[in-house]
């Protein structure tokens, strides 16, 4: 699949929920409104559009959330899409979560061909966790990020960068992740969702921490890609990677290979975008075959457009896009 920008769309991000176990201050308001359980596909369907992707040359499928370990049953749609790696077309399966599940769920991730994931975690203190997350606990985190590396797991943890409330504990994450051999990835607040806070308070600019971190340690530039936009480093100290996602300061948009899928089947071609296609109603009509189904994918494929334009500042009140990122999937 190449867009009107010549761009080729390989990597699938598929929301599987919208809900979740936490509320983090960046991506939900406190008391969020979640979709009926009518309108999201089932698990077959996910994996049937899933399918369909994969015969139009998608190779990397990640699923997200929400908290994609939160939806009851979600192990059968890693194992129905793990069955397609290799030879089934697909070339890597992974998933950003929470870590909350990782106890229960690592090992079955791994046995299904899950090999790295991102957890996201913003601190390593437990009262600055609780804060972010309203009400979450770091313990079940961090006993997950552990149980992942023990199933053999690659674990990157994605930290989103927010003035005032963790941004003096970036040295001491460094530190932490080169001792357990992970990768660390910052990452800017992006404007999405009304969250019940001002994002001009919690944006700090990426730009600005790399130059406080460069005082403690050496970041070596790497060519280092996953083809989408974090900016990667090589701790010279600890020898593990460290990268920036500053869609704010950068645009990342010219290599982008991606698109995201809604569990109700919505398709946004631009993360930052308002444009979609709806992708349910031509998977639950009886007259329309694989073929046309991928058709409606290639038509919407064919209107992703340049890029997106965030901004955070004082003049605009509004987010510059509606949904959460918990609706499009991080
Ligand atoms: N619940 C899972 C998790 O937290 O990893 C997966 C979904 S979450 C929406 C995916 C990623 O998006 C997380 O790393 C989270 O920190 C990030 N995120 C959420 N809202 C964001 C925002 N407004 N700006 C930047 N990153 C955000
Ligand atoms: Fe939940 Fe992930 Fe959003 Fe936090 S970032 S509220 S864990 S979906």
């Amino acid at each position: 699949m190449i867009d009107p920008f010549g761009r080729r769309v390989s990597y699938l991000r598929v929301s599987v929920t919208d809900r979740c176990d936490l509320r983090c201050v960046y991506c939900m308001a406190e008391d969020m409104t979640f979709l009926p359980k009518a309108e999201v596909l089932t698990l077959e369907e996910l994996d049937r559009l899933c399918g369909a992707f994969i015969g139009l040359g998608v190779d990397r499928i990640r699923l997200t959330g929400g908290e994609p370990l939160v939806r009851k049953n979600v192990m059968s749609l890693f194992r129905s899409l793990g069955a397609r790696l290799g030879e089934g077309g697909l070339r890597e399966l992974t998933t950003t979560t929470n870590g909350t599940q990782l106890v229960r769920m690592a090992g079955d991730l791994h046995a299904a061909g899950v090999r790295r994931i991102n957890v996201s975690m913003d601190t390593l203190d437990p009262a600055t966790f609780a804060a972010i997350t309203r009400w979450g606990k770091l313990e079940p985190t961090l006993d997950g990020i552990f149980a992942a590396k023990a199933a053999g797991l690659a674990v990157k943890i994605n930290a989103v960068a927010m003035k005032g409330v963790n941004e003096d504990e970036f040295d001491r994450m460094i530190g932490w992740c080169g001792e357990h051999g992970f990768d660390l990835c910052l990452i800017e607040t992006m404007p999405l969702g009304e969250i019940s806070a001002d994002r001009n308070d919690q944006y700090l600019p990426l730009s600005s921490v790399r130059t406080r971190l460069q005082r403690n340690w050496t970041l070596d530039e790497t060519d280092y890609s996953t083809g989408g936009p974090a900016r990667y480093f090589t701790v010279r100290e600890t020898g593990q990677r460290i990268g920036f996602i500053t869609p704010l300061t950068h645009n990342f948009c010219e290599s982008c290979n991606r698109v995201r899928l809604t569990c109700t089947g919505t398709l946004y071609m631009c993360l930052g975008q308002d444009d979609s296609a709806d992708l349910r109603r031509h998977l639950r009509d009886p007259d329309l075959d694989e073929a046309g189904l991928q058709q409606a994918i290639l038509d919407a494929i064919a209107r992703k457009p340049k890029g997106h334009d965030f901004v955070i500042d004082r003049t605009r009140r509004q987010p510059a896009v509606a949904r959460h990122m918990s609706v499009t999937g991080g």
